[in-house]
Formats: structure tokens, C-alpha cells, sequence
């Protein structure tokens, strides 16, 4: 078994045999993984305090053909509102599980690594919902499945001013494509969500905006996520009930 060593953040954990965990490690090295942290829910276990949920570790993993095993770690970094704070968890929880359903195993994505860094801290300090809103659409954005926002889905020309969304076409359409019975998809909505996509953490920009138009560009991110699953989130039925 090939060892090796990368940074990662645990984005799932479930227990497993008599003392084990099974865990989903978003890597730098590898992208995301799953793991076998064995004997981690015994409380001597060196590995015990470091399988929770959004630790971040420096870590050796032996190399499986389907599953990797947890051999050392150190923990690097816990974020202290992710692990305590009710609401930033589940919305911390649904981050993870937007990661978990979407990124491909084994395929190394060191920029997506970098902004779930950044993501973790902005959860430190900034509105958990509206974080977790622009953090689904900076990580759609690495799978491919993403909707399009820019430019016209029928005729391709940079849309302005008002037009409409349709979810089966995969974005916006300039007002001179809307058909009957497509929804309205009015200009500061399609640019809130544009900000958020394109939110730079490290910047002094702020993420405050409307409550309508978080609640309208929640709802299309929502509604895009459970059109691809099939099914809607499991964080986001825990999440209405905090609501
Ligand atoms: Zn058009």
C-alpha cells in the first residue's frame, strides 16, 4: 500500500464496524476520498479528536484500490462556530453535503480545496446562510453541472436588463428568448447570484444583501440541486425546521 501525504477537511463521517468510522476527506492531493479511520471511536485512539466534521488535517493515508485508510493525523485548524453553533453547523453540514454528492472521487481539485479554506472561516464571521449560498455556488462551478447566468442559453448574446430562468435549459435567457410560461428572471436577481458566484473571501466586500433576493436566489439554487439529485438535500429538511 503507497502512502502519502496531503492537507484535507473532513466533509462526512459515518461510524462503522465496532469502533471505526468511515470518512469523506476533500483532499488537496486527491480531491475527495473516502476513508477507514480505524479504532477512531475508541477515546485513547490518536485519530478520535480528529475525524469530526470540517477538521482540518495534515494527513498520511495509504493508498486503496477503492478506500484509503487513515494512518496518522494531525490536526491543523478547527473552526470553532462550525463545531458549536447550531445554525452555522447546518449550514456548514450542507456545504459538505453539496460537496460530498457533486465532486467526483480521486480527482484532485486544489482550488476547490483552497475556497472550502476560505469558506470555513467565512463561516466564522459572516451570515452562515448566505455564506453556505455563495459557497454551493463556488463549488457547482468545478462540476460541470452548473447554471449559466452570463449569456443567453437560446441565442447567446451577453443578456441585460430582465430576461428568464429556466432550470431544464440551464440558466438565463434574454428578454427577446423569454417564451410563454417561463419564469421572469428580473436583472438584480441574476446579478446578486453572479456575486455571489464570483465572491472573493478574501476581500473586504461584504455579503449582505436584500432578504427577498437571498430568498430568490436560494430558492434557484435549491430547486437546481434537487432537479439534479432527484431529491432534495438531507441538511436542507433539518434546516427548515431551524427556520
Ligand atoms: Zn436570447
Amino acid at each position: 500500500m503507497a502512502l502519502y501525504q496531503t492537507e484535507g477537511v473532513v466533509i462526512g463521517s459515518r461510524n462503522w464496524g465496532e469502533a471505526d468510522k468511515m470518512v469523506t476527506i476533500f483532499t488537496q492531493e486527491k480531491g475527495l476520498v473516502e476513508a477507514a479511520a480505524f479504532g477512531c471511536r475508541r477515546p485513547r485512539s490518536p485519530l478520535a479528536a480528529s475525524m469530526q466534521l470540517f477538521s482540518y488535517l495534515d494527513l498520511q493515508l495509504a493508498e486503496g484500490r477503492r478506500l484509503e485508510t487513515v494512518k496518522q493525523v494531525q490536526l491543523k485548524g478547527r473552526y470553532k462556530k462550525l463545531s458549536e453553533d447550531l445554525t452555522v453547523m447546518s449550514y456548514g453540514a450542507l456545504v459538505a453535503e453539496v460537496m460530498r454528492e457533486f465532486m467526483p472521487a480521486g480527482v484532485p481539485e486544489p482550488k476547490l480545496f483552497h475556497t472550502l479554506l476560505e469558506v470555513m472561516e467565512a463561516f466564522e464571521k459572516r451570515n452562515p446562510r448566505v455564506t453556505a449560498l455563495a459557497a454551493v455556488l463556488q463549488i457547482m462551478e468545478f462540476t460541470g453541472l452548473q447554471l449559466h447566468y452570463e449569456h443567453c442559453l437560446h441565442c447567446g448574446k451577453a443578456i441585460e436588463g430582465d430576461g428568464a430562468f429556466s432550470l431544464q435549459e440551464g440558466g438565463a435567457l434574454c428578454g427577446n428568448c423569454r417564451e410563454e410560461g417561463m419564469r421572469p428572471f428580473p436583472e438584480a436577481l441574476r446579478r446578486t447570484i453572479i456575486s455571489l458566484r464570483d465572491f472573493e473571501w478574501q476581500g473586504s466586500g461584504s455579503l449582505k444583501l436584500q432578504g427577498n433576493l437571498l430568498m430568490q436566489a436560494e430558492k434557484i439554487v435549491l430547486n437546481h440541486l434537487q432537479y439534479l439529485l432527484g431529491h432534495n438535500l438531507k441538511t436542507m429538511d433539518f434546516i427548515s425546521q431551524l427556520q
